[in-house]
């Protein structure tokens, strides 16, 4: 210090010198030492009060030099040695931080968002450093090339004079806006103009850029690619092409998919979330972005919604029961439950907004009211969600209804040129197939037909057919469920106009079906015309120990044909009956048998399909093309893909199941334990939301080539979350 100090006669070059010296300790402790930097505030905060002063800036000389003299003291405190004076011990020390910095927790979190492997590591670059806080004539700023907002083509940024990066970001003074060094350095300004346009044309995107100005020369500290919002992505990458500087399949590469689908949901307005801190993070299950009042049932929902309110249905997890609250609610939270739970799945069926599975949440249901970050939410109080990064906002974050821009489908034309699969919408029911066509699906991949039970009484039938005994119970049963089936595969039909359904046979885990509340046992034992208890002793028959490998898929089918006769009568009265209209397309059902794991399965449940759909033709006198395929989504299956291919026209991969059984750990469990594997680095991301290549898609790659082996015009898809 005194050697700085000396070699310059300059008045002010002093008080620079302290600056520098109490905020390199200040970062040191904060950065290095890791003791936060709050206790230094503090002594900062004291110190201006006392002086009756509220700028750092107005501080002196001397009242700097005694800061950095507490700073020390309060270090020595904290970490029970003295602040270290030896430079290299310094650097040695800041080098060891940023190393360490890639394993912080936020850093993993970060990571696992956004797709970056662990393994990759990070660097270390160790340069001289220019101060903006040498005197009047330096500065520092940050600023972006576009608008990060909109994607507006205009410098954005603000910078400080006489300070440090970090007071910008800290906010303790307001920064000026980047036009205002037009008029403040003309000459710096114009040089900072020319840089920025020049790194945009050399990285061909939107830079992100850090500067330094000391005595009026300007350095350029840093440029990245900026991050930006959905929509200035867009705008961005679509600008870039009109000017020349990138190509259409480039523009297609640089908007995150996820940013896109983000495009077509509700989204917070960007002022207002600025301004709001997330109280709590969930899985991202569901894009879009809610604002509501709490409720916790789904009566609630219903009730509240026809009564003009906004609201977010907040629960344990949610069940077939939901449904309606679900309809009428902005968005729904959930404690529990990954990405493939009923949440999830059904929010993003609809397109509602979801986040599910977090954990951090006390929830107290019967009390209508949760805690979570030590407050306490009740019915009625705002919330907000943001179904696209996971987080919850505990106050109203108004949203925008999503706008879809002329870029979006000039963009989209572009993407489309280039693609090579073709992509249909899980849907299961003619409101979710309407919402999928409009937004440019290109027929159902998967429609799940158990999920078509789930609203209002259905699933009272559907009950009623698995805890049926005999053939002749469950034959009634079902003949309540074949027209409802039947109405609304042919409403999907209409939808549809000609694009294909892949429409799978009953798949209901047990669990997920079987009544387990009194009332509810009580009102099906009543419209069954049995007791209670009957009832009860027929549920605790059916409980399984592991239902996800239980009675389910194709296996129901085979223990009661009458399920499949039922399921192909369905789809092929409606599809005979939606083609006699003469709507200018033809219906051409693709049935698609679940859970196969050895191709005799598959033939007996597809014989059954074959002599009913036989026998119906005949009877109407039409005729009717129709497919039936499979699901590949256990091990067995994939690995006798050859001889499964002689019987199925065509394959979907079902990844949430192959995955499960791949792993051998249950879809509805793992969430449990796949933090610890984060935090282990076993994992680095959910193996049930990006594929698991090594594993699960070399059994994938092997179906695909034994199935082409037999069948080398076999139908391929993939499925699953
Ligand atoms: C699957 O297993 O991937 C699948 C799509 O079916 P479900 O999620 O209904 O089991
Ligand atoms: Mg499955």
């Amino acid at each position: 210090i005194n050697g700085l100090i000396s070699g310059n006669s300059d008045p002010g070059f002093e008080r620079f010198v302290y600056d520098s010296y109490r905020r390199f300790i200040q970062m040191y402790s904060d950065v290095v030492m890791e003791v936060g930097k709050e206790y230094f505030e503090e002594l900062i905060d004291k110190m201006k009060k006392g002086k009756g002063i509220t700028n750092d800036i107005d501080l002196t000389a001397s009242d700097l030099k005694t800061l950095a003299q507490q700073f020390k003291q309060e270090y020595k405190e904290k970490i029970g040695e003295d602040f270290p004076s030896n430079p290299k011990d310094q650097l040695m020390g800041a080098i060891k931080a940023v190393f360490r910095s890639w394993d912080n927790p936020r850093a993993n979190v970060y990571r696992r968002m956004n797709n970056i492997p662990y393994s990759w590591g990070t660097a270390v670059n160790v340069q001289p450093m220019v101060y903006g806080n040498l005197n009047n004539k330096s500065g520092t700023g940050v600023a972006f090339t576009r608008d990060p907002a909109t994607g507006e083509k205009a410098l954005f940024g603000e910078y400080l004079i006489n300070a440090q990066g970090e007071d910008v970001v800290a906010g303790i003074r307001t920064p000026n806006k980047i036009d205002k060094l037009a008029d403040e350095m003309p000459n710096v300004y114009e040089e900072f103009v020319q840089i920025a346009n020049k790194l945009e044309k050399h990285y061909k995107d939107m830079q992100d850029v850090e500067f330094t100005i000391e005595n009026e020369k300007l350095y350029m500290l840093q440029t990245r690619n900026g991050k930006r919002t959905a929509a200035a992505a867009l705008k961005i990458a679509v600008d870039f092409v009109d000017e020349g500087m990138i190509d259409e399949q480039e523009a297609v590469l640089r908007v995150e998919p996820k940013q896109l689908d983000s495009l077509l949901h509700p989204q917070f307005d960007p002022k207002a979330l600025k301004n709001a801190t997330p109280i709590g993070t969930g899985l991202a299950a569901s894009p879009g972005a809610a604002c509501g009042k709490i409720v916790f049932t789904a009566e609630d929902a219903k009730e509240w919604a026809s009564r003009g309110e906004k609201v977010c249905l907040v629960r344990l997890e949610t069940s077939p029961e939901d449904i309606e609250g679900m309809v009428s609610a902005q968005g729904i939270l959930t404690v529990r439950g990954g990405m493939t739970s009923h949440a999830a799945v059904v929010a993003r069926g609809m397109g509602t907004c979801c986040v599910s599975g977090c954990g951090e949440i006390l929830m107290h249901e019967q009390e209508k009211y949760f805690e979570l970050s030590g407050k306490r939410y009740n019915e009625g109080d705002y919330i907000s969600l943001d179904g696209s990064t996971g987080k919850i906002y505990g106050e109203a974050v108004p949203t925008v209804e999503a706008t879809i821009s002329g870029d979006f489908s000039r963009f989209m034309k572009w993407a489309d040129e280039r693609r090579t699969l073709k992509v249909r919408t899980n849907a299961d029911n003619p409101r979710d197939a309407a919402q999928a066509v409009k937004f440019g699906a290109e027929g159902i991949g998967l429609c799940r037909t158990e999920h078509m039970f789930f609203e209002g009484d259905r699933i009272k039938a559907i009950r009623e057919m698995i805890v049926s005994k005999t053939v002749e119970e469950r034959k009634k049963a079902l003949a309540k469920i074949l027209p409802l089936q039947q109405g609304d595969f042919e409403q999907m039909y209409r939808v549809l106009e000609g694009r294909p359904m892949t429409i799978r046979f009953l798949d209901p885990p047990l669990h997920e079906f079987v009544p387990a509340k009194d009332e509810e046992i009580k009102e099906l034992a009543d419209d069954m015309g049995i007791s209670a208890q009957e009832l009860k002793t027929v549920i605790e028959g059916l409980h399984e120990s592991n239902p996800m490998m239980g009675h389910r898929g194709c296996r129901l089918a085979v223990t009661f044909p009458e399920i499949a006769e039922m399921q192909t009568t369905a789809v092929i009265k409606a599809a005979l009956k939606v083609n006699a209209e003469n709507n200018g397309y033809t219906v051409v059902p693709e049935i698609m048998i679940p859970l196969v794991g050895e191709v005799r399965e598959l033939k007996f449940v597809k014989d059954i399909v074959v002599a009913t759909a036989d026998k119906l033709m005949k009877d109407s006198g039409a005729q009717l093309t129709y497919h039936v395929g499979t699901m590949i989504e256990i091990p067995r299956a994939a690995v006798t893909a050859d001889e499964i291919a002689k019987e199925a026209e065509f394959f979907s991969f079902g990844t949430n199941d192959l995955t499960q059984m791949t792993f051998g750990f249950s879809r509805d469990d793992a969430g449990k334990f796949l933090e610890s594997y984060y935090d282990t680095k076993i994992f680095e991301s959910d193996p049930f939301e990006r594929i698991d290549q090594n594993g699960v898609g070399k059994l994938v790659k092997m179906a695909v080539e034994l199935g082409r082996k037999t069948r080398p015009d076999i139908k391929l898809g993939i499925c699953g979350e």
